[in-house]
């Protein structure tokens, strides 16, 4: 039988708790003792759920603040302690006593080994049994306040998705919508959509049974089940939702007890008249290592895709997110966040969200140049320079075509069009003028690099699905 994710070698041979106070020691010698009791020392570890680890601070002050500042070497740490946790997410909740002897028990350097500590229960046993706390409880994982319908912000790359996430939450099984399955890169809000869609079903008239969870959950409550020799059990509650929605399915792959069990499930439901909506991070026609029975299933009712963000999509989240927060962004600063940070919608709302607290805390309006300031580190990372050469390679390899031909005389639509791609890629993406390029792209004049730029411009105007690729290589580039 497959062995949960969680129990990787680092969480089965330490508790978790052990992990939590080990990372708030390193965090601590490496931030130094001030800043960490500043802002640091109230944290607690509330559980791990799927591949988020949920880290409470007390005050929403203080989770913007930990958020902003921490969040990114909270998640690199846990991903030491445990590659199975793939991010954290710091939320606003209540305090747990942790006395601070404790704590200083834990800190590394110091006498003993490191104590469990700010956490209430070992979300896994010592063995990796993918014992999960709240085993007891009921199914659905709960459900972020903040990701409703209201707070999604619709744009191109996300319109259609939105809508078919609109129709199901409105009428749940309805014919052609069954199951629901959103597919997107990471951070582009398929998470999102899917808390939005079981907060307008729990709350709509005829209230019904929602079931939300990531498919880790669903696996780990499946050999929990195994285990405890209570599958029956497990088949019949899990038979009795209304809805079910299974988040980040991807991790079934490979898993395969677990997808036959989610078949299983899922033709039951179906069966039954009852709604399924899944989200991954491919189309199930590209999710290899899936099986062959349940990928058809899952491309037979809605399958819709989060494209991208453009900038335009940027623009309207960061102004909705400011005004949401009450904060005045200026528009050249908006503009700015927009065009620097295209990865995904978290890393957009990391940045605003941090560029706020540090508004907040010094009592400051925020400026251009003071966001160059604060946001230096995410910046850097996004400013990453790309070569010449490594987008000759990618661009040859993507098409097929030699990198030797990037330089060569031929003038075949076949190597001439990958060509061109790859100088306006050059051109966007690097520092170099036109003459440079030209010189890179065996030695031709400026005026033919310009006309690549042009050319390329205009076929992406005129073609989406060309423009989508060109738009796919930059990103592959720029990561
Ligand atoms: P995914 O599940 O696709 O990895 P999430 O749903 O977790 O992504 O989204 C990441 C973050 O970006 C969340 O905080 C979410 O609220 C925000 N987000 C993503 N898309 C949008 C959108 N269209 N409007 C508002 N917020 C968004
Ligand atoms: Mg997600």
């Amino acid at each position: 039988m497959e062995k949960p994710a969680g129990s990787g070698p680092s969480l089965s041979s330490a508790t978790i708790g052990e992990a939590w106070a080990r990372i708030r020691g390193r965090l601590r010698e490496e931030v130094g003792e001030v800043e960490y009791r500043t802002w640091l020392r109230q944290m607690t570890l509330a559980g791990i759920e799927g591949d988020e680890a949920i880290v409470v601070l007390p005050t929403r002050f203080l989770r913007d603040w930990v958020r902003g500042h921490y969040g990114d070497r909270l998640s690199a740490l846990w991903q030491q302690e445990s590659p199975s946790v793939r991010r954290v997410d710091v939320r606003l909740g209540p305090q747990r006593p942790a006395s601070d002897d404790a704590e200083e028990a834990a800190a590394p350097g110091r006498d003993g080994p490191p104590r469990r500590n700010g956490l209430a229960e070992p979300l896994v046993n010592g063995k990796g049994a993918g014992r999960t706390v709240d085993a007891r409880g009921d199914w659905s994982a709960p459900l972020d306040p903040r990701f409703t319908f209201d707070t999604f912000v619709v744009g191109k790359p996300n319109e259609f998705a939105h809508a078919c996430a609109r129709r199901v939450a409105e009428k749940p099984a309805l014919p052609g919508f069954n199951p629901l399955f959103l597919y997107g890169g990471v951070g582009l809000g398929k998470t999102h959509l899917m808390h939005a869609i079981a907060w307008a079903i729990r709350n709509g008239e005829a209230a019904r049974n929602v079931a939300y969870m990531s498919a880790e959950k669903f696996m780990y409550r499946f050999i929990a089940a195994l285990r405890s020799q209570s599958t029956m059990e497990f088949k019949e509650s899990l038979r009795s939702v209304d809805v079910l929605m299974v988040d980040d399915l991807q991790f079934l792959i490979g898993k395969d007890n677990t997808q036959e069990e989610f078949f299983h499930t899922f033709n039951a439901l179906v069966d039954a008249g009852k709604q399924i909506v899944v989200s991954a991070d491919k189309s199930p026609s590209d999710l290899n290592g899936l099986e062959d029975r349940l990928r058809t299933r899952l491309g037979c009712g809605m399958v819709a895709d989060i494209h991208a963000t453009t900038f335009e999509l940027r623009l309207s989240i960061l102004v909705a997110k400011a005004t949401a927060a009450g904060v005045e962004v200026p528009k050249s600063v908006q503009e700015f966040l927009a065009h620097k940070i295209t990865s995904n919608v978290r890393e957009l709302e990391g940045a605003l969200n941090r560029l706020i607290a540090h508004a907040n805390l010094f009592g400051r309006a925020i400026t251009l140049d003071g966001v160059q300031e604060v946001l230096q580190d995410i910046l850097r990372a996004h400013d990453r320079r790309v070569t010449i050469e490594e987008i000759q390679r990618k661009v040859a390899e993507h098409y097929n075509i030699r990198l030797t031909d990037m330089s060569s005389a031929r003038r075949a639509r076949a190597v001439a069009r990958p060509r061109q791609v790859a100088m306006y890629l050059a051109k966007q993406l690097t520092s170099r003028s036109l003459p440079e390029i030209g010189r890179r792209f065996g030695n031709r004049d400026h005026t033919t690099v310009m006309h690549a730029v042009s050319r390329i411009a205009e076929l992406m105007q005129a073609d989406s699905a060309f423009a989508e690729d060109v738009e796919l290589l930059r990103r592959m580039l720029e990561t």
